[in-house]
């Protein structure tokens, strides 16, 4: 046995090495214990061809809380955030659709394709804002359960019933709907122009096995509607030197408070004694005590890996089995010899310094779910593609180029399961895809990484590949996060806790389950 700590951190993911930050600073010996050689899970930059550097995973950040910046001081440990300048849609017909930073060059743009949308999106874009302003708080407050009659959670609801009052009747309304509709659905209402509709409705998609038209599709167009960057409201970025800076960011900081973190150390089981935990135990066959431990990893590992799920309560347990995770996200990642060439925007523009998404209609996005929805990867794919070597040239060797393919879908149960061979199949659609709006691009191609669910599970442990830890839906959301009556960072264990993204507020490079989850420890540490 080693030296004792007060709480150790089972992975180093990046909301595990925010809990690890805030318990550190709170004076706590905390130990961090991450399985890969390097920290950050999902939120990773590694030199996947020599010379060229990849966010292998996750690649734009906009949901990190401003609160979590500020608490860690995180740009004075590396965090340095570049804007994301545009979107541009390459439509069917050989136009596009461009979305840019001045708001009047958008208006403008838009106005080419559909002038009433112009004038909707100006209301639309106030609504979205005050949708995301209305759900903001609860990103930052532990959930309360209505189904409980404790003083502490009627005191809870109280404050949140208090907060909706306050929206009023038409902001309210729109919350009800943009929690259930489909996010097709709930665009049609606003806007007529299809290409437009279907680039706001990708964000609905993304990360969860729903397609546009699929009810429940518009709350995850919101949550991703609620990034920030420097104050900027639905601002996305680039961090200089890919997100894996953001996570050695964090870890920067927590080791600044005092936390000591191993990475190449496997956790194999939590250790308890009776209904209370007493340390971890290694794959190396290291233990390790602690009075407390704090899992970063989803319900599933947490629950029935690390733990003998006959410890625990058999409906905890069937609720996590009954959670759904069902990844449909995958990733190719390209070196590129130079830049890619769009038919619809010839030429080096200030257009590839933003993303493209390759989004042209509701029914195109519809039909890439029809595949996933019968087994097979989409053939002809949603994808949000960005260059990151065009804002930040260290990505890349000079005069050379990373590109970073985002897509969907590619459904981790895969008919006849996933091997080499299918994920090639699988790259080549990709490719195939993207060469009808960018013809060049197959001759660029120096190397090619592609990731399907079944990769994306096999190296961050995100189990069936889902990039949220568990997905984004209605029935697994806040006080239903990950099961009902464990939503609040607490296990049925004593001193077992929980941290990842499959607890409340859930995924994305958002860091606030961990920085949640660290504040109610110190709090019932009291
Ligand atoms: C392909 C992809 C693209 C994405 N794109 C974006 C994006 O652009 N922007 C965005 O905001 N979000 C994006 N996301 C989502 C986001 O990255 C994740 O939701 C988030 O990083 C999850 O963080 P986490 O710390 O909760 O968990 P994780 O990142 O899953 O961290 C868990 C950690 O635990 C470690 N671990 C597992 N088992 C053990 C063990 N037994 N012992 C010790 N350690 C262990 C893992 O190695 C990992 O480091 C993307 C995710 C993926 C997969």
């Amino acid at each position: 046995m080693s030296a004792r700590y007060d709480t150790i951190v089972v992975g180093g993911g990046h909301n595990g090495l925010v809990a690890a930050a805030y318990l550190a600073r709170a004076g706590k010996k905390t130990l961090v214990l991450e399985r890969r050689p390097l920290l950050g899970g999902a939120a990773v930059t590694e030199e996947v061809f020599p010379g060229f550097k990849f966010s292998v995973f996750s690649y734009v950040v906009s949901l990190l809380r401003p609160e979590i910046i500020r608490d860690l001081d995180l740009p004075a440990h590396g965090l340095q955030i570049l804007p994301l300048e545009s979107t541009i849609t390459p439509m069917e017909n050989g136009d596009y659709l461009g979305s840019w930073a001045d708001p009047d060059e958008s208006r403008r743009e838009l106005c080419r394709h559909s002038p009433r949308d112009a004038d909707a999106m100006v209301l639309f874009g106030r609504l979205m804002h005050h949708m995301a302003m209305a759900v903001k708080p609860i990103l930052g407050m532990v959930p309360p359960d209505p189904a409980s009659l404790a003083p502490a959670e009627l005191a809870g609801l109280l404050k949140l019933g208090g907060h909706f009052r306050s929206l009023g009747a038409e902001r309210f309304h729109a919350l009800h709907k943009l929690m259930t509709m489909s996010s097709a659905d709930y665009l049609d209402e606003w806007f007529e122009f299809d290409t437009l509709k279907a680039t706001k409705s990708a964000s609905g998609i993304i990360g969860t096995f729903l397609g546009p038209r699929s009810p429940g599709s518009a709350y995850v167009l919101l949550h991703h509607y609620m990034g920030e960057i420097d104050g900027a409201f639905r601002a996305w970025g680039f961090q200089k030197g890919g997100t894996g800076a953001i996570s050695n960011s964090i870890a920067s900081a927590a080791r600044a408070f005092g936390a000591e973190i191993r990475t190449g150390a496997a956790v194999e089981r939590v250790t308890t004694r009776g209904d209370r935990v007493t340390g971890v135990a290694l794959e190396s066959g290291e233990e390790i005590a602690a009075d407390r431990v704090v899992s970063g990893l989803d319900p599933r590992l947490t629950f029935t890996r690390l733990l003998d799920p006959k410890s625990l309560p058999a409906d905890l347990v069937d609720g996590v089995r009954r959670y759904k995770f069902r990844g449909s996200s995958g990733k190719v990642n390209l070196a590129l010899s130079g830049l890619p060439d769009f038919s619809c925007l010839p030429g080096k523009g200030p257009h590839l310094r933003g993303a493209v998404s390759i989004s042209p209609s509701i029914d195109y996005l519809e039909r890439a779910y029809d595949d996933a929805k019968y087994g097979e990867f989409s053939e002809h794919p949603y994808m949000d593609i960005v260059l990151p070597s065009m804002i930040d040239p260290g990505m890349a060797p000079p005069g050379k180029h990373v590109m970073s393919i985002f897509v969907q879908y590619a459904p981790y149960a895969l008919n006849g399961g996933w091997n080499d061979a299918r994920r090639e199949a699988f790259g080549d659609a990709v490719v195939k895809t993207l060469a009808r709006y960018a013809p060049n691009i197959e001759s660029l191609i120096l190397h090619r990484q592609v990731l399907t669910p079944a990769d994306i599970e096999r190296i961050t442990g995100l189990s069936e590949g889902n990039i949220f830890q568990g997905e984004l839906a209605l029935q697994q959301l806040f006080f239903l996060r990950p099961v009902p009556e464990w939503a609040k960072y607490r296990t049925p264990i004593h001193g077992y806790w929980q941290c990842g993204a499959g607890t409340h507020p859930g995924g994305g490079i958002m860091g606030a389950s961990g920085r949640l989850a660290a504040l109610e420890m110190l709090k019932d540490g009291r």
